[in-house]
C-alpha cells in the first residue's frame, strides 16, 4: 500500500484530477467506489496517500474504519449517489451529516464546519463529538501554517502559539516517527499531515484534546495539542503513539481491531515494560467496545482507561514472545493470505486478527487473551 504513496507533486496537484476512491470496510473488503473531481470537495495537495496513477485517473484506497463511535446506527443502505466511507457507511444517505463527513474526510474543514452548523447535532446530540473534533480542527486551520514537508510529512501549526521553529517541530514529530518506523520495521510512505491544535481546543468537550488519529482520504491525519510541545519527550510519545496507529491502519489495511490498534499504540509510546493491570479483564468484543465509553462522564472514563490497560498488557505480552518485530510481523501477517485462505477464512468465520496470531504466534485471538490476563 505505501509503495504509491511517494509519488511526486507535479502529477497530482492540477487540479482537473479526476480521483477515484475506493472503500474497504472493516475487514478490508471493498464496498464500494465513488468518482470525485479533485479539489471539488478538497484542498489541493501535493501528495496523496496509498495513491497511484490509472490513465487520467487518481486512484485511491480509503479504509476509513478509525472513526468516531458515536455514530448512530441506522439500518444499512449503500446509497448510489451519496455516499459516505466505512462506519459512516451505515448511516442513511438522507442525514445531512453525509455531506458533513466527506467535506471532513477530504480535509475541507471551512466547508464541513458551515455543513454542520446547519446540520445541526442530530436527536440526542449523536453528533457532538464529531462536531467538537470538526470545529478544533477548523479553528486551528483558520490560523496556521501548513508547510509540505517534502516527502510523506505535512505539517500544521499557529506560529503565535509556540516558541518552536518550523524545523524545530519538523525534527520532533521524525524522531517519534522514525522510531516506531525504526522498531515495528516499516518503512515511511502513505502522506501524513500532523497538526497542532489551536490552544482554544484545549478544553473538557473536546473529545480527543490529548490527541487523536484519523484516517482521511488524502492523508492520515494525527492531530496533537499544542501545549505538548512545552515537554518534548511527552511530546514524541504522543506522536509516536498517534504514529503507531498509522502504521497499524496501513500495513493490515484497515483489519486492525481496535484493541490491537491501541496495544501497538501503548507500547510504541511507554515501552513494553510495567503496564498497568486492568480491574476488569475483558473478551476481545467487550474490550472494543470499552474504548467507546463516554470518556467525559467519570463511570466511562474508568472503562476507558482500564480498556488502555488491558491493550497495553495483552501488547507487552506479545512483545514478550517474539520482541518488538514480531508485532510487525504481526500486522504484516493480516494482508498475505492466499486466496483460498481468505475464502476459507470467510466461510468459517475467522477473523483476521485471530488467523495473524495465529501465524505468527501459533495461539489464535482467545488463547491469548486467556494467556495474557496470567
Ligand atoms: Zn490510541
Amino acid at each position: 500500500m505505501a509503495q504509491n504513496a511517494s509519488q511526486s507533486g507535479e502529477d497530482f496537484a492540477s487540479g482537473s484530477t479526476q480521483v477515484l476512491l475506493h472503500f474497504r470496510d472493516v475487514f478490508g473488503r471493498q464496498w464500494g467506489s465513488a468518482r470525485r473531481a479533485e479539489g471539488a470537495f478538497g484542498i489541493l495537495l501535493p501528495k496523496y496517500k496509498n495513491a497511484s496513477k490509472s490513465g487520467e485517473d487518481l486512484v485511491m484506497s480509503c479504509n476509513n474504519t478509525f472513526v468516531s463511535a458515536e455514530f448512530p446506527r441506522v439500518p444499512r443502505v449503500w446509497p448510489g449517489a451519496v455516499f459516505s466511507p466505512g462506519r459512516f457507511g451505515i448511516v442513511h444517505p438522507s442525514l445531512p451529516w453525509h455531506e458533513v463527513m466527506e467535506a471532513y474526510y477530504w480535509d475541507n474543514l471551512k466547508v464541513a464546519m458551515g455543513l454542520a452548523e446547519s446540520a445541526g447535532l442530530g436527536v440526542n446530540l449523536a453528533f457532538l463529538s464529531i462536531y467538537r473534533m470538526i470545529e478544533a480542527e477548523h479553528l486551528t486551520r483558520e490560523e496556521s501554517v501548513l508547510s509540505d514537508r517534502g516527502d510523506w510529512l505535512l505539517l500544521e501549526y499557529i506560529a503565535d502559539t509556540t516558541d518552536l521553529s518550523l524545523p524545530q517541530i519538523d525534527g520532533l514529530v521524525r524522531s517519534g516517527c522514525d522510531q516506531v518506523a525504526e522498531t515495528y520495521g516499516w518503512s515511511h510512505g502513505p502522506a501524513v499531515l500532523v497538526t497542532l491544535l489551536h490552544p482554544i481546543n484545549n478544553a473538557p468537550y473536546v473529545p480527543g484534546r490529548h490527541g487523536f488519529f484519523i484516517d482521511k482520504y488524502p492523508f492520515d491525519k494525527i492531530c496533537l495539542p499544542t501545549d505538548l510541545l512545552g515537554d518534548s519527550e511527552k511530546f514524541i510519545g504522543a506522536v509516536r503513539h498517534e504514529y503507531a496507529h498509522a502504521m497499524a491502519l496501513n500495513r493490515t489495511q484497515g483489519k486492525c481491531p481496535l484493541w490491537l490498534h491501541e496495544a501497538i499504540a501503548m507500547v510504541a509510546e511507554h515501552g513494553s515494560l510495567n503496564p498497568r493491570r486492568p480491574s476488569v479483564w475483558r473478551d476481545p468484543n467487550s474490550l472494543d467496545s470499552a474504548f467507546r465509553a463516554d470518556r467525559e462522564s467519570d463511570v466511562g472514563s474508568r472503562v476507558v482507561n482500564d480498556a488502555y490497560n488491558q491493550s497495553f498488557c495483552l501488547g507487552s505480552f506479545l512483545i514478550q514472545i517474539h520482541g518488538n518485530s514480531g508485532l510487525g510481523r504481526l500486522l504484516d501477517a493480516f494482508t498475505d493470505n492466499s486466496f483460498g485462505q481468505e475464502l476459507l477464512m470467510r466461510v468459517t468465520n475467522q477473523r483476521p486478527e485471530d488467523e495473524a496470531l495465529k501465524q505468527v504466534y501459533g495461539f489464535g485471538l482467545n488463547e491469548l487473551f486467556a494467556r495474557a490476563r496470567g
